[in-house]
């Protein structure tokens, strides 16, 4: 993978014709739009706020190379707004990442939590019905825990409790897994389908010759 994306990197500034041939559709990594912070409900997180501000910075140009697929449009802004208690560690909104100051108080190292959310901001998906709250979820940690905290241990999965519906890093593992046995492609072109709305199910069987249910049996029997 690193030569392809030497290979596109060296190209200048057009997009590549034919996105369809790389795995990551744009290599030519997008720059990440002004990023702001907001501590006003809560200023002692301004250093915290600082630290994540830098890592968006960094890290949107790489979320972008993985997953932002034709059609992306990076919002203008990026917004961080870290608020004293809401009620879940953090969400996304548009462009807005709104985060808990209490979850960050507890969880100072929490920055991987940023890059999720950042995730979901590139995703971004226009909300059709055919799309599964579970895989986007499982994507945004797919990003998380495999691109973003490869060196973190790695979340256990119990293979006859848990499903790949079950979203977060259950989904992530089982979609690592897949991507790696079967085909490094298979997460861009899910986010890709999702863009545009569609059911992306299908796309397990189509790029892996296996459909969901039967690649999620093939990942738990590898954990005995
Ligand atoms: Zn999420």
């Amino acid at each position: 993978m690193f030569a392809l994306l030497l290979t596109a990197s060296l190209i200048p500034t057009q997009a590549p014709t034919d996105l369809k041939k790389f795995v990551y559709p744009l290599e030519i990594a997008q720059k990440a739009p002004r990023v702001t912070v907001d501590v006003s409900d809560f200023p002692e997180s301004k250093a915290w706020g600082d630290a994540a501000k830098g890592l968006v910075e960094t890290w949107f140009p790489t979320v972008c190379s993985l997953l932002a697929t034709e059609g992306f449009h990076p919002p203008k802004e990026i917004k961080l707004v870290i608020k004293k208690e809401i009620s879940a560690p953090a969400w996304a909104n548009g462009g807005t990442i709104t985060i808990s100051g209490k979850w960050i108080t507890q969880h100072p190292d929490d920055l991987g939590m940023v890059v999720h959310e950042l995730t979901h901001v590139v995703q971004s998906y226009p909300g059709s019905k055919s799309t599964p709250g579970w895989l986007v979820e499982g994507i945004a940690d797919y990003i998380r825990w495999w691109r973003y905290e490869p060196e973190a241990p790695r979340p256990k999965v119990d293979p006859v409790k848990s499903k790949y519906t079950d979203s977060y890093r259950t989904t992530a593992a089982w979609l690592a897994w897949t991507s790696r046995k079967y085909n490094m492609g298979l997460v861009p072109a899910l986010d890709r389908s999702m863009r545009k709305g569609e059911d992306p199910m299908p796309l397990f069987e189509q790029l892996t010759g296996k459909n969901a249910d039967d690649l999620w049996s093939e990942f738990a029997a590898s954990f005995k």
